[in-house]
């Protein structure tokens, strides 16, 4: 029942989805903004006030989720290619998470006993990798462990990353990376995976994933090596 996926090119004109996304940002602040509007009255009983500012905070919730999935790779105009230290990018990464790691009972174990350059956007290689790892820590909601490993070789850089939480059936697997696909509900948005495959696209990587229900999921994710370091090619 291992069920696993090559995807290449999943999504020719993520570039092009701004302004779908930027919808699925209106939305829930129209809504909100409706809400604050009869939040606008004095005489307003107190229950139906609390229901209100529930609503205001789901909507504001739901867009904040849209920015964090999305958003830095909104941005083309301001990627800027770099010599990148996996390690010390993954690290970063890790700290930015682990308060949420800490929330969901989840153990981090990491195995970089390499050091790996690769060249790409800083920021677009952050929300690769907090996007991936988030979903690994929701996937976790009782506890578990999440490994991230780095390998290297002449060629490459690998990445690995596995979680010990639900998995994903063959139908799930095939459908990850496709825009709006979540199983989160109003929880999810559909766009962290999409936006996962675009970055790594654009960084000339691969991701190939395997999962297993109730055993975990593993992506490797593997970008070319960079050998010798000319400032004026980065
Ligand atoms: P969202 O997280 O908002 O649902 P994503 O694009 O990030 O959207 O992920 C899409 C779907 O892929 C998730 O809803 C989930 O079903 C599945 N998924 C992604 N990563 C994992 C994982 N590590 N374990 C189990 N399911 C996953
Ligand atoms: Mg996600």
């Amino acid at each position: 029942l291992k069920h696993q996926l090559i995807k290449v090119e999943k999504l020719k004109a993520v570039e092009q989805m701004g302004a779908a996304i930027s919808h699925e940002i209106r939305n829930p602040l129209t809504a909100a903004n409706g809400f604050v509007q009869l939040l606008n009255d004095d005489y307003l009983p107190r229950h139906k006030r609390r229901e209100y500012l529930s609503i205001v905070k789901d909507e504001l919730n739901s867009a904040e989720r849209v920015i964090q999935d999305y958003l830095t790779f909104a941005k083309p105009s301001l990627v800027k290619i770099e010599e990148l230290n996996v390690k010390n990018e993954l690290k970063q990464i890790i700290n930015i998470l682990t308060p949420m790691a800490n929330q969901n009972s989840v153990e981090i174990i990491t195995d970089f006993s390499v050091i790996g350059f690769i060249k790409g956007d800083r920021q677009r290689f952050r929300q690769c990798f907090i996007n991936i790892l988030k979903n690994a820590l929701e996937a976790m909601p009782n506890g578990g462990y999440l490994y991230i490993e780095t390998h290297f070789s002449k060629d490459y850089v690998t990445i690995r990353v596995r979680d010990t939480g639900i998995g994903m059936t063959s139908e799930q697997l095939a459908r990850l990376g496709e825009p709006y696909y979540s199983t989160k509900g109003k929880n999810g948005t559909g766009l962290g995976m999409m936006v996962v495959y675009s970055i790594i696209r654009a960084m000339n990587g691969f991701i190939r994933v395997e999962s297993e229900m109730e055993i975990g999921t593993t992506f490797h994710i593997k970008f070319p090596t960079i050998t010798t370091y000319n400032k004026n090619e980065i």
